[in-house]
């Protein structure tokens, strides 16, 4: 969700707008503002005080001089920008700058398992199909995370955009069964010791998020560790609760420079959401990635350079191929792939070479260890 700072940024832009050039339908577009939801009349008691709250700060600022709206007119605006407003984010996916509303887009409804995708490239907002779409076959996107059993995603959809999600996989409960999966064994653990682990879980998410906010990453990690080492024997490899603790861990030991240890987290963070996302999911893309360079810095180029590989094919589908974030994989992928060959052409050069760019020194080429040479460590360079 979006502030409401920025929502009433948006709310001033869209009536100066109308004040310029009236109200009614712009150039390409298929619905006005004035026609899109509000869902004003849904609101309950406190999200009413909000807006009231909300309304009489917009007044206050207003310029006298400008055309005036009524309350009514006011209230539309700014119910639209909560269930129609798509988060605008940087160039780089990194940070959400602001919040839009595309009024055409607000036509295309939801499905948990969508067959496109929004995506913002160069100022312009794009829906990108995900894979093939039959004739007649409807346009949907995804306004959640597909990362939540399907009872969770439902009650935020209807939190937020006041609809019972009745899509397949919503009905069917489909991975909701991978998303909450126990470990295998001789033994299944029992039901309440699930619920506890669980519980324990979401409080300890709490806790991270504060101390995240707090930037106490060191604190961070000790919550992540104590937690993943309640899940490991209870929880199964595609348990949200336990992904969600790898995600935070490898993101962070990242950022902390314990890239080798991150590597090994985000690993089975990917391999769990491989099997739970659609496999053109735009944050799989983003997660792939993110792996993808954790295992390239870690000087695990196999491994790294294939997981930019998938990612690049995954990105020029949902984010499509004059995107930033597609060109600086693309680079990636370029140069991950002659580090890859050097590598399987003279390891012993490229762990060297390596080594000597972390360091940030000029590479000293040393002979190379025949096969019965003594271990790198030990290896003298021979006189001339
Ligand atoms: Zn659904």
């Amino acid at each position: 969700m979006f502030s409401r700072l920025q929502s009433s940024l948006l709310a001033a832009q869209i009536l100066w707008r109308a004040e310029r050039e009236g109200g009614g339908l712009t150039e390409g577009s298929l619905v006005s503002i004035d026609e899109l939801q509000d869902h004003v009349e849904h609101l309950g008691a406190e999200e009413k005080k909000e807006l009231r709250v909300d309304l009489e700060n917009f007044l206050e600022f207003w310029p006298a001089d400008s055309q005036q709206f009524g309350l009514q007119y006011i209230s539309h605006i700014l119910g639209v920008i909560s269930c129609n407003g798509f988060t605008l984010s940087d160039q780089r996916g990194l940070q959400a700058v602001g919040v839009g509303v595309f009024p055409n887009l607000c036509m295309v409804n939801h499905d948990c398992w969508p067959n496109c995708s929004v995506i913002f490239n160069n100022g312009k907002i794009e829906l990108r199909a995900l894979g093939k779409i039959s004739p007649g076959e409807e346009l949907t996107v995804s306004y959640v995370d597909f990362l939540n059993v399907s009872e969770d995603r439902r009650k935020q959809l209807r939190n937020q955009y006041y609809f019972d999600c009745s899509c397949q996989h919503c009905q069917k409960g489909t991975k909701d069964d991978l998303m909450l999966a126990v470990k295998e064994g001789e033994e299944k653990p029992c039901q309440e010791r699930v619920k506890e682990i669980i519980q324990f879980s979401k409080d300890t998410l709490e806790k991270i998020d504060k101390a995240r906010s707090e930037g106490t990453y060191n604190e961070v990690v000790k919550l992540c560790r104590e937690c993943l080492a309640k899940q490991e024997p209870i929880l199964g490899d595609t348990n949200i609760y336990l992904l969600r603790i790898l995600s935070i861990l490898s993101e962070v030991l990242s950022y902390l420079q314990h890239i080798n240890e991150a590597a090994g987290y985000s690993k089975r963070m990917i391999d769990g959401y491989m099997k739970l996302y659609h496999p053109n999911n735009a944050q799989l893309g983003m997660a792939l990635m993110r792996t993808g360079v954790t295992h390239w810095h870690a000087g695990l180029i196999e491994v790294g350079h294939e997981m930019l590989c998938k990612a690049y094919a995954l990105l020029l589908v949902t984010h499509g191929p004059t995107h930033p974030i597609t060109k600086d994989l693309e680079a990636m992928r370029v140069q991950t792939e002659m580090e890859l060959r050097l590598f399987q052409q003279n390891e012993f050069l490229y762990h060297k070479m390596r080594e000597a760019a972390l360091q940030n020194q000029p590479v000293q080429i040393l002979p190379e260890p025949a096969s019965d040479a003594p271990p790198p460590g030990l290896f003298q360079k021979k006189p001339q």
